[in-house]
């Protein structure tokens, strides 16, 4: 088994671009490991507008289709595969696959991004996948003309609310303050758009249903006053967690240094505390979690792993 220039865990913006920035800058053995489709958590996405150059109506999976093409052109290879350990010892990084075969490595770029948060409420996992939602573009066309509540006062949340007005009766929006997280343009379009309605200072207490799925929610107020909507479906957009599970060791310790968000400690060379791993995209401390800037991580870090691996081996 040949030992890879560089193994890039994870297929989204930024490990993409990892890829694209290697291999075209010469590294010939570079293997991309990825669980899932590549693209990553903006394939969910039922809009774009901010990424440069891209102008009209796209989804996020549109935006994303022709990446892995791109890569491979220049001589990425892809693996779908879930990651469980990244372990170094000495100069050689170890990657340790879930069917429990392995692939030595000799420089890392991490970018396995973040996944949506549960927000905690009664039923919430009970109704997952039967009502109850995290995304808009998978499960809204389930609701055309009916009902719906979203859960959640940032981008996330305001975007897909718009997007789940377009094909839903109404949406009420509920959060849990009375100012929002989203950018000032977004909050506008909201206030502008008849069928959304806001529910401020309320957080979900329960969803309810029966073996067909969800019938309703309970919400409660600051005021500790309740209210029942009766809807069908609930999305919830409530943050992320950062995926940092490969970070860990069989001993529990992280691989690498982390703050205490779970985030990894990176320089702005996307340099890790570890000789040779590189941090990119959403799982990176004080990411700004756009798609350009994780593209904009994954070429920085690539360009850094090409010195590293001339000088290591050379
Ligand atoms: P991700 O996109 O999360 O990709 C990580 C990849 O790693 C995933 O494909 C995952 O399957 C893989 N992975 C994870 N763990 C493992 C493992 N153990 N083994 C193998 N593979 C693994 N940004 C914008 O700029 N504009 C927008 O309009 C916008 N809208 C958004 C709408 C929604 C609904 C969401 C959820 C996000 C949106 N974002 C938007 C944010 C944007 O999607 C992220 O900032 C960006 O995708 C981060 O890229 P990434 O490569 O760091 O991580
Ligand atoms: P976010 O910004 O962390 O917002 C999460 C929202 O959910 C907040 O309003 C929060 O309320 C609320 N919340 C958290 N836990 C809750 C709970 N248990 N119950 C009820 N409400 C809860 O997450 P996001 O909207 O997914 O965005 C993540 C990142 O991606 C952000 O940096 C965002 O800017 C970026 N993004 C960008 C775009 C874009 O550029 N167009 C689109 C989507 C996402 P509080 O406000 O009270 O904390």
């Amino acid at each position: 088994m040949s030992i890879l220039d560089c193994a890039i865990i994870g297929g989204g913006p930024a490990g993409l671009t990892a890829g694209l920035y290697t291999t075209r800058g010469g590294l010939e053995n570079v293997t991309m490991f990825e669980k899932g489709m590549p693209g990553g958590q903006i394939t969910s996405s039922s809009e774009i507008e901010n990424y440069p150059g891209v102008t009209g109506d796209i989804t996020g999976m549109d935006l994303m289709m022709p990446w892995p093409e791109q890569c491979q052109k220049f001589g990425l290879k892809h693996e779908m595969v879930n990651i469980i350990r990244i372990s170094k010892n000495d100069d050689i990084f170890t990657i340790h696959k879930e069917d429990g075969s392995t692939q030595d490595a000799h420089s890392v770029i991490i970018g396995t991004g973040s996944s949506p948060r549960r927000a905690g409420f009664a039923g919430e996992d009970e109704f997952f996948g039967r009502g109850v939602s995290s995304c808009a573009t998978c499960d809204g066309f389930f609701y055309k003309n009916k009902e719906v509540v979203v859960v959640g006062g940032g981008d996330t949340a305001l975007e897909e609310a718009l997007y789940l007005a377009k094909i839903c009766s109404k949406v009420y929006l509920v959060h849990r303050r009375d100012t929002f997280r989203s950018a000032p343009n977004t909050v506008e379009r909201i206030k502008h758009t008849e069928n959304i309605e806001l529910v401020l200072n309320s957080v979900p207490d329960e969803v309810y249903g029966d073996k067909m799925g969800v019938t309703g929610i309970k919400v409660e107020n600051n005021n500790g006053e309740i209210r029942d909507i009766s809807v069908p479906g609930v999305f919830t957009f409530v943050g992320n967690d950062v995926n940092n599970q490969t970070l860990i060791q069989e001993d529990g310790t992280f691989l690498c240094d982390m703050n205490k968000q779970g985030q990894v400690l990176v320089n702005i060379s996307m340099k890790t505390s570890v000789a040779g791993l590189y941090a990119t995209g959403d799982m990176r401390v004080e990411a700004p979690k756009q798609v350009v800037s994780a593209a904009g991580d994954g070429a920085v870090a690539a360009l850094q792993v090409i010195s590293y691996v001339d000088e290591l081996l050379n």
